[in-house]
């Protein structure tokens, strides 16, 4: 298998976005919080030249420069990002390149990874007046489509979704549990809402709406759970004729995923873990870190079986699909653990590959005017 990745490698160059290849790997640290302020927190992290990322437990100079030059502390990543960087910079710089090659029929996923209160839902959905990933990703694909719409149309179907304790929820209609099923385009929830997206406007409220449906820890009201993992899908599908009359259709697929906290869970907030809850967590959690570790060593079988989670992010993972991963980290000391667990994973992360990014693309002979066919034709296009 390690044949295979040369392989790969050789065909499709380092990055994805042509071609598919190795997942692209980023680092976000946050600003320190007001709260570690108070408890005396100290930075432990270090980022220079956007790409280098260090971690020391000590803020001293000397011991700083010191550690610069031993290994093990020091990572690097495709970028990392900085306190001071802003939402739009997060964007332009890990999920642009994916939108456009989702609106070319690529499939496209970003994950946020890290402990609670990294940052993830900051970077993901942000605020209202500092919007995230989700939200500006969405923004920019509208915009494009206007750009373009004079070559065919395009519709944009949203899903938003909630795997916690092992079960999955539709965030943008709550109600019964869904059930996962296979079939050709790979692992559905099936009965999961697909709402149709006009407007940048209208999806910004409808996502805070949808995280609002996350489910809270019992004893802490209004705050999402940790161990809450929230999927958004975008689908765009394009329709167009070609110079021959002939109508292709294009399907593009974005998923951006924010994960459920990567502490171990024992670690944390003692007093509202239910033993329960908690072991599953760690199990979707877990089953994640062997299935990257099973991709990294090229194993023949990968678990994704073993959790709802890896169930879905089959395809993000080892599918053809160009795949983003944002780890995100906090600069306090006290959360040192933490942050070296998520860089940790983060760097095993770099060392996986996904299959050619092959398009979504079909060519759809154009039926005889007259036919049932050709009726049903112009009532999607219509309809769209
Ligand atoms: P997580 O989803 O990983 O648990 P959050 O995104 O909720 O963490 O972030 C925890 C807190 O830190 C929130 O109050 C959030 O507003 C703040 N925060 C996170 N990232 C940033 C950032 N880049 N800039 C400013 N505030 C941030
Ligand atoms: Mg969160």
């Amino acid at each position: 298998n390690k044949e295979n990745v040369k392989e790969l490698e050789a065909v499709s160059g380092k990055k994805s976005g042509e071609g598919g290849s190795r997942i692209l790997v980023f680092v976000r640290l946050r600003p320190m919080g007001k709260k570690e302020k108070e408890a005396g927190a100290r930075s432990c992290v270090r980022i220079e030249n956007k790409r280098d990322v260090y971690l020391t437990e000590f803020v001293n100079e000397n011991d700083y420069l010191r550690l610069k030059r031993l290994r093990g502390r020091h990572f690097t990543f495709d970028a990392s990002f900085p306190e001071s960087t802003s939402q739009l910079e997060v964007y332009s710089e890990t999920t642009a390149e994916l939108v456009e090659a989702v609106l070319q029929g690529r499939n496209g996923s970003v994950f946020c990874y890290g402990a609670t209160g990294a940052g993830k839902t900051h970077t993901m959905l942000g605020t209202v007046e500092n919007p995230g990933v989700m939200v500006l990703a969405i923004k920019d694909l509208f915009n494009k489509i206007t750009q373009r719409s004079f070559d065919g149309d395009h519709v944009v179907h949203l899903s938003y979704l909630e795997v916690y304790n092992e079960t999955v929820r539709d965030l943008l209609a709550p109600g019964r549990p869904l059930v996962l099923r296979e079939d050709k385009q790979g692992i559905v929830a099936s009965g999961l809402t697909q709402y149709k997206a006009y407007s940048t406007d209208e999806v910004m409220s409808l996502l805070q709406q949808g995280n609002h449906n996350r489910t809270t820890e019992p004893t802490r009201a209004n705050a999402t759970s940790s161990r809450s993992h929230a999927i958004l899908q975008v689908i765009i599908e394009y329709r167009m004729k070609d110079a021959s009359d002939n109508i292709v259709k294009r399907i593009g697929k974005l998923s951006l995923i924010d994960l459920a906290g990567s502490e171990r869970a024992l670690a944390t907030d003692q007093r509202t873990l239910r033993s329960f809850e908690g072991a599953n967590i760690n199990r979707s959690l877990l089953a994640l870190s062997s299935c990257i570790n099973a991709l990294v060593e090229g194993k023949k079988h990968i678990p994704y079986r073993n959790s709802k989670l890896t169930q879905l992010l089959k395809d993000s993972l080892s599918g053809a699909c160009n795949t983003v991963m944002i780890a995100n980290v906090s600069p306090s000391n006290l959360s040192f653990g933490e942050t070296q667990n998520t860089l940790h994973w983060a760097d095993r992360a770099k060392e996986i590959r996904t299959k050619i990014c092959d398009k979504n693309e079909e060519m759809v002979q154009l039926p005889e005017s007259g036919t049932d066919q050709a009726k049903l034709l112009l009532e999607l296009q219509k309809e769209n």
